[in-house]
């Protein structure tokens, strides 16, 4: 035999294209041919298959050998093309038969003795072998946590060129390394770690519930960062099939992490101020990596001292923003990424960090202070529905010996707040508090009539404005859907208009 054909995947953005590798062992001069649209990485995958075959006991036919990847219009890029085409090189040899290769795809970088090595976007190239109909998936055992989270494929981890044809030539399963049972760790984190800041608490509870995006004020050490990050502990968690996307999203950045994602916690991502417009929704010039806000995707994205961050890249979150998803433009094509995060942001009071109670230890000049939130972006502060001051925490916290709530408890609350919100919009395009449309607010989901008349008056004298209102409105709803209510109460009301007021000393 001197054909042969080995079917593997290729990532599109999030998804797999089949690619099917056919071999060619022809009389004539020996060389080797690539075709269909190879990029760098894997115009060297010659030497590392060549090397690979006959490091693992294999031979390399001193023949014309052409390879060719098809379909030819998709782009292909990376190593993992590697070990699918040793495979089809040793059934076009005659060393393993063709039958027991039907029904499996290979995946995975070769290294020169042989070795298999981990690559990314091994999630959703499994998931998407899966939903083509194969059966088995042999892939890198650095990536077997993550593969395995995709049912009904038998998943099989390899660390060698040699297991893979071990397999093929007699059912053999690698035994060594077969993954342990999925383990439930406990949450390392929790809110009763964080010392008074009763009303930051609620105010983060609030914009769980709803998704409601948050900006924190306050000076360094109040526990901003501390709070951000325990938010993904009160969130419902992720349903299974929300898992795979998140993970996904992680597997193609490479950044796959099998502990994290046990407890289906939606993921936290903490970028920092620094982070360049790549690094924050993606790009890249021949492998298009999804950035933080993808990472971030159904979970959180907190930016710390958020002022500090150039506003181009600030401003470059506003596509994600809008659409909950990000799509980034290159000349090999374009990759849609999801990016549907809780955006919360950090700032100190002021560039020196002092200007808060009375300020007296602030350095800072007025004009100084007015320039440091004038780098948060209007547009983007328009989105953030809850804003809240977080005061050092007074002595009376610190010695406070009552047990601190747990996030569990807080946990408890918001689910049950977000089951009321997502039954309300059963027949609605939308799920979430923070997603209310402005048209429906006016339309279907007003305040009590009290609560209205009191934001109209606010509207009249000019405190208000309209996209105010509405942000306020969606918040309120959030307060009542923790409370019980049917509908926001004016109390409702007057807590939510508290957390747009709560910063008018710094914005
Ligand atoms: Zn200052």
């Amino acid at each position: 035999m001197t054909l042969s054909q080995i079917s593997t995947f290729t990532l599109l953005g999030l998804e797999g294209l089949p690619i099917e590798i056919e071999v060619d062992i022809a009389d004539g001069l020996p060389g080797y041919t690539l075709l269909g649209l190879p990029d760098a990485a894997l115009g060297e995958s010659k030497e590392r298959v060549r090397s690979a075959i006959i490091n693992s006991g294999g031979s390399w036919p001193n023949r014309k050998v052409t390879v060719s990847l098809s379909p030819a219009w998709v782009p292909k890029s990376g190593s993992a093309f590697d070990a699918p085409i040793a495979v089809a090189l040793m059934v076009a040899q005659g060393l393993v038969s063709a039958e027991a290769t039907v029904g499996s795809v290979v995946l995975g970088e070769l290294g020169l003795n042989g070795d298999v090595r981990s690559v990314p976007g091994i999630l959703p190239l499994v998931l998407s072998a899966k939903k083509s109909g194969f059966t088995v998936a042999i892939v890198p055992i650095a990536n077997i946590w993550e593969a395995k989270r995709v049912k009904e494929i038998l998943v099989i981890g390899v660390q060698s060129l040699s297991e893979i044809l071990e397999f093929y030539r007699s059912g053999v399963l690698p035994s060594v390394h077969e993954a342990e049972a999925d383990q439930l760790s406990p949450s390392f984190i929790d809110y009763s770690d964080v010392a008074g800041q009763r009303d930051a608490k609620l105010a983060l509870e609030i914009a769980a519930i709803g998704g409601h995006h948050v900006l924190m004020v306050g000076p360094p050490g109040t526990g901003k960062s501390m709070m951000a990050e325990r938010i993904p502990t009160i969130m419902p968690p992720l349903s299974d099939g929300d898992v795979l996307d998140v993970l996904s999203v992680h597997s193609i950045a490479g950044y796959y992490n099998s502990e994290k994602f046990h407890r289906n916690e939606p993921p936290f991502l903490a970028p920092h101020h620094s982070a360049t417009a790549v690094s924050m929704i993606g790009g890249g010039n021949k492998h298009i990596r999804p950035g933080a806000c993808s990472l971030a995707h159904l979970g959180v994205l907190f930016i710390d001292e958020a002022p500090e961050c150039n506003r181009v890249v600030l401003e470059s979150l506003r596509q994600p923003l809008e659409s909950g998803s990000i799509t980034i433009s290159r000349a090999v094509g374009s990759v849609t990424y999801p990016a549907q995060f809780m955006l919360v942001l950090a700032a100190n009071p002021c560039p020196c960090g002092k200007f808060f109670g009375r300020g007296r230890a602030c350095t800072c000049s007025a004009v100084a202070r007015a320039r440091y939130f004038q780098r948060l972006s209007g547009p983007l502060l328009d989105r953030i529905d809850i804003r809240i001051p977080v005061p050092p925490p007074s002595r009376l916290d610190l010695v406070d010996e009552t047990p601190r709530e747990s996030s569990a408890a807080m946990r408890h609350r918001v689910i049950a707040a977000s089951e009321r919100a997502r039954a309300r919009f059963s027949d609605e395009k939308w799920s979430r508090n923070a997603q209310i449309p402005s048209s429906a607010l006016h339309r279907g989901y007003a305040a009590e009539k009290s609560a209205m008349r009191m934001l109209h008056g606010e509207i009249e004298t000019e405190r208000l404005n309209a996209r105010g209102f509405h942000r306020v409105l969606r918040v309120a709803w959030s307060i009542a859907d923790r409370e019980g209510h049917e509908i926001p109460t004016l109390d409702d009301v007057t807590a939510a208009y508290a957390f747009r007021t709560g910063l008018e000393n710094y914005l």
